[in-house]
C-alpha cells in the first residue's frame, strides 16, 4: 500500500478538541488491518534502516505504531507515559501547551546508557510532545538521532524544531496547514 493510500485512511475530523483545530484522526487507519500493517511496515522499514537498539513510543497513540514497529524488529519498546502512570521512580519532563504544561515520564531503568531509541509518534505538530520525549530519554542517557512519525504537519514547524536537536525526522505523510 502506499503513502497515498495510507493518506486516504486518515480521516479529518474539524473543530476537535476545539474550533478551527482539524484533527488527523488515525483510529481509521488502524482500523484497516491492511492499512496498519502497511504502515506499521514502512515505519519498521524506517527504523530498521538506523541503528537503534530500542523504540520508544509516545502515549497514546504513539504506543499503537511504537510498540508495534519494536516488536517487528525484535526490539526493546519503551513507553513515554503520562505522568502518575508507572509503578517505579521516574525521570520526569514538563513542556508547554497552548495554554499551561504538560508532563511525560520515563523509568530510567527501561535505558540503557548509550542505548540508541528511535523515538515514535503518530503525529508531530508543533513538536513540544516529542522534543520534551527526546529531552527525557537523552537525560535518561539514550542516544537519540531519530524520530518517526506517521502524519507531520510541516506548516507548524515541528520537524525543524527536532531537526535543530539534531535529530533525523521522517514522517509516511504530511498535511499542509494545521
Ligand atoms: P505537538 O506537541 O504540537 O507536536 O503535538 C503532537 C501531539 O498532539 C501528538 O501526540 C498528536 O497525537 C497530537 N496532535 C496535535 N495536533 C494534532 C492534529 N491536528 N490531529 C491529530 N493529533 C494531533
Amino acid at each position: 500500500m502506499t503513502r497515498d493510500e495510507l493518506k486516504a485512511l486518515i480521516r479529518d475530523v474539524p473543530d476537535f478538541p476545539k474550533p478551527g483545530i482539524m484533527f488527523r484522526d488515525v483510529t481509521t487507519l488502524i482500523g484497516h488491518g491492511r492499512g496498519f500493517a502497511a504502515a506499521v511496515g514502512h515505519l519498521a522499514d524506517l527504523a530498521g534502516s538506523t541503528e537503534a537498539t530500542s523504540i520508544a513510543g509516545i502515549e497514546a497513540r504513539g504506543f499503537i505504531f511504537g510498540a508495534s514497529v519494536a516488536a517487528r524488529l525484535g526490539l526493546p519498546f519503551v513507553p513515554v507515559r503520562k505522568p502518575g502512570k508507572l509503578p517505579v521512580p521516574v525521570l520526569a519532563m514538563d513542556y508547554a501547551l497552548e495554554y499551561g504544561t504538560d508532563t511525560l515520564e520515563v523509568d530510567p531503568g527501561a535505558i540503557s546508557s548509550g542505548e540508541r531509541v528511535v523515538v515514535i509518534d503518530d503525529l508531530i505538530a508543533t513538536g513540544g510532545t516529542a522534543h520534551a520525549a527526546i529531552k527525557l530519554l537523552r537525560e535518561a542517557g539514550a542516544e537519540v538521532g531519530h524520530a518517526l512519525f506517521l502524519v507531520d504537519l510541516p506548516d507548524l514547524g515541528g520537524a525543524d524544531r527536532l531537526r535543530e536537536a539534531g535529530v533525523t525526522v521522517e514522517a509516511l505523510v504530511d498535511f499542509p496547514g494545521h
